[in-house]
């Protein structure tokens, strides 16, 4: 895997492209900052093969990695392994690239059952405990193109000093383990792998995490532990987590990857574009979809002529709406799309008025649209800021999304 950054901007935003080398993957190319698709139990929600690929401008996937966790392969990897053509197919993708993550990016982890040897995985069906040499055995039998190592994410902003240490110790401790054993793996020794960087809010401990982490041979970073996955990043104070990344960004190489998994609001989206994350995911449309809402946000930003971010003091004084929940009354005699010239196949064919029926009467057809909607809106939105960085108008891109045009939305 090659990884070319083109652009990088004043505060650090990079604007590249991950060249895949070989195996099925070889020439593809992935532009980045980049939006992984969200899956959980093996799909993405709502949405068959056939509709996901008129989800993208060019009908085209495989430039949109799959990301899968743990607890939608833990109970499975068996039945992968007899199957013996990897997860890909499995799942009904074939030559989808995919990316095995240690958690379910929009469900809560439940804190405080890690261990020493490994992680807790939750399924329906309750508790697994993965430890290092189960955690391979899974990753050799399911065949993903892309690995997070295991580590120990339990941190929020109020973890001690000695939790949060010893979080650190751990990770550190699995993904050693897990490169000592690696040859012993025909599949896996091939996988492209990203260790994850620890240490909560401690500035200490992201460092000293970020340090040791930086020296092993992996293709990039993962930044972990600021939150337990689920909806809390909404909740918590994003400022504190930018203080906290700025002290360590500059340790990770260049030529490696950084990725954020979480569901991340657009404005959070562009600020963690400008401290040099690299990769996303889309579990923020699901979310949005699983609100009975659609994303109706603008991100056109060729219309700009000021920049008006100087009247933006903090991220406080945001007052974008973000999506509007279409059960709601007021549109059932609303005969417009989701969002006026929205390119997508339910803006095009359908009205607020029938996704509020299918919604007030719980036809699955109303999350159908909706995600359609959703998904398509959010991977525009990261072609808008791939574009904007192209032409170096990331801050006219900011203005629009932060400032946001909410007389025309509502
Ligand atoms: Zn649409």
């Amino acid at each position: 895997m090659k990884i070319a950054i083109e652009n990088i901007g004043k505060l650090g935003s990079r604007l590249g492209h991950i060249t895949l080398e070989t195996g099925i993957h070889a020439d593809r190319v992935l532009q980045t900052p980049l939006c992984l698709l969200y899956t959980k139990s093996g799909c993405v929600p709502h949405l068959t093969y056939d509709v996901l690929q008129t989800v993208t401008e060019s009908h085209d996937l495989s430039a949109l990695p799959l990301q899968l966790n743990l607890s939608s392969v833990v109970e499975s990897h068996k039945a992968i392994k007899a199957f013996k053509k990897g997860v890909a197919s499995f799942m009904g993708f074939n030559n989808q690239l995919t990316y095995l993550t240690n958690h379910d990016p929009a469900t809560k982890v439940i804190s405080g059952y890690n261990g020493k040897q490994g992680i807790a995985v939750w399924t329906k069906k309750g508790k697994h405990f993965v430890d290092v040499s189960h955690f391979m055995e899974i990753c050799e039998s399911i065949q993903p193109d892309w690995i997070q190592i295991l580590s120990d994410n339990d941190t929020e902003a109020d973890s001690s000093n000695k939790s949060v240490n010893k979080k650190v110790n751990r990770s550190l401790q699995y993904l050693d383990d897990f490169l000592e054993n690696l040859n012993k793996f025909e599949n896996t020794k091939h996988c492209e792998l990203f260790a994850s960087i620890e240490g909560g809010f401690n500035i200490n401990e992201r460092i000293r995490s970020a340090k040791e982490t930086t020296t092993r041979p992996v293709a990039g970073f993962v930044i972990e532990g600021f939150h337990n996955e689920g909806t809390e990043i909404e909740k918590s104070k994003f400022e504190d987590i930018k203080n906290v990344l700025v002290e360590f960004m500059d340790l990770i190489p260049r030529d490696k990857l950084r990725i954020m998994h979480g569901i991340l609001l657009p404005h959070q989206i562009l600020h963690l574009v400008e401290k040099g994350i690299d990769i996303f995911d889309s579990s923020y449309p699901f979310y949005i979809t699983e609100k009975k809402c659609g994303l109706v946000f603008s991100f056109d930003y060729n219309h700009v002529e000021n920049d008006k971010l100087n009247q933006l003091k903090s991220t406080q004084d945001i007052n974008t709406i973000y999506e509007i929940d279409f059960s709601e009354k007021r549109f059932s005699d609303d005969f417009s799309p989701i969002v006026h010239n929205c390119q997508c196949i339910t803006c095009k064919n359908h009205t607020r008025a029938y996704i509020n029926h299918l919604l007030t009467t719980s036809e699955m057809l109303g999350s159908v649209l909706l995600m359609i909607h959703n998904l398509h809106h959010y991977l525009m939105f990261f072609q808008a800021i791939r574009n904007s960085m192209a032409l170096n108008k990331f801050t006219a891109l900011k203005t629009v999304v932060l400032l946001g045009h909410n007389d025309k939305v509502t």
